[in-house]
């Protein structure tokens, strides 16, 4: 089985012309976007089924090129490639499963560009992207031997990266395994022999990040309706604030090599619980329960913030060992002694505390041991309701 799996690069385009070439080109799909979203509008306005094929709008973005002088600077394979997800947001928008795609506006979406095959060309140390030049590129490659299928290239926070996604073989059970089941919780993970890891504290960067955001609340913003540009100011403090949430990441990815590279070293087989299903929001439990909060909608909250935490913790497991997902279900309500489940068996946040037969322990340790138990009898069964990453 194949999947596929995202890598980022740093992006150095050492000199401004390079620089400028890459925003330039970004500027011109952001233009094309704009343009065919705004006709595909109007087409929408007269006909009542408007369903645009990536094939039609070529020929249309064909003959607009050669209408403008200006766009044929630019390589029309890339810039025609932008009109790729726009086919698809009308797929999606007739099955009711999204919206009408929407403007790109120069300051609310950051500068992108997406290359499709042979528009591109991609090694070790460089990206070379048609009508560009020759991109130097840093950031380690774990899927040495897998194929290249897209690359996306995008401005955050005043530097240039390369999303790249990789088709990559999905990994095989090793012969010999040495399990640990993974609790993860609000800030920590536990593994099943007991060790603990916390997150990186990122208070201090949070009280800055709010600082900027209390800043860029005092100067003038985008106002469209009045027709005004974002101050100089405001785009100071917006990119200040942009650097303090990259530092954030960055702590977090940092914590994410070192933790899944001492979680390798000693096992080659991890078993995690499946943050999809309705099991999450039980674990989260000491933070929901607050009056007059629709505690519903905060579970869902707590679940998001959840995920997108550990999905980088999960990634990099998962080229280190080999990542199995059992059901959640009950995980932190079981006695792992004698598998009795019973909603009370969890005393607080942290007590376990079993009601049929005494057994006390740590509520996250007991998880994990149950995590592993679980893991451990799917893979012998070969059972069907294991999801491999
Ligand atoms: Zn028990």
């Amino acid at each position: 089985m194949k999947t596929h799996k995202t890598i980022r690069y740093r992006l150095h385009p050492q000199t401004k012309t390079k620089a400028n070439k890459l925003f330039a080109l970004a500027g011109a799909r952001r233009f094309i976007w704009n343009h065919f979203v705004e006709k595909l509008q109007e087409d929408y306005k007269s006909y009542s089924k408007c369903n645009p094929s990536y094939y039609t709008l070529g020929l249309q973005f064909t003959r607009l090129r050669d209408q403008l002088p200006w766009l044929q600077t630019y390589s029309a394979n890339i810039v025609k490639y932008s009109l790729k997800p726009l086919e698809t947001c009308y797929k999606k928008y007739w099955k009711n499963q999204g919206g009408l795609p929407r403007f790109h506006g120069k300051y609310t979406h950051p500068p992108s560009i997406s290359l499709p095959q042979g528009t591109f060309k991609l090694n070790r140390k460089s990206l070379y992207i048609q009508k560009i030049s020759q991109i130097k590129l840093s950031g380690n490659n774990p899927y040495p031997d897998s194929k290249c299928k897209t690359i996306t290239i995008k401005h955050e926070a005043g530097k240039w990266y390369a999303y790249v996604v990789y088709e990559v073989e999905t990994s095989k059970l090793p012969e010999s395994i040495n399990p640990v089941g993974i609790d993860r919780n609000v800030g920590q993970i536990t593994l099943s022999d007991g060790t603990r890891y916390n997150l990186p504290d990122t208070t201090k960067l949070n009280a800055r990040k709010r600082r900027y955001q209390k800043m860029m609340a005092r100067r003038q913003r985008l106002n469209r309706k009045q027709g005004i540009a974002p101050s100089k100011r405001y785009l100071k403090a917006k990119l200040l604030h942009a650097k303090t949430q990259q530092r954030i990441v960055q702590a977090r990815t940092n914590w994410c090599h070192q933790t899944s590279r001492e979680i390798a070293n000693k096992y080659n087989l991890t078993y995690m619980e499946n943050l999809n299903t309705k099991g999450m929001t039980a674990s989260a439990k000491g933070t929901i329960d607050k009056p007059g909060k629709n505690v519903k909608q905060k579970a869902g909250l707590n679940k998001a913030i959840l995920q997108s935490g550990w999905s980088k913790l999960e990634q990099y497991l998962d080229y280190k060992t080999t990542i199995i997902k059992v059901p959640s279900a009950y995980t932190s309500q079981t006695c792992n002694k004698c598998g009795h489940t019973d909603k009370t068996n969890r005393k607080t946040q942290t007590k376990f505390h079993c009601v049929k037969c005494d057994h006390r322990a740590n509520a996250d340790l007991n998880a994990a041991l149950n995590i592993l138990a679980s893991g451990i009898g799917a893979t012998a069964r070969g059972d069907s309701a294991v999801r491999r990453s």
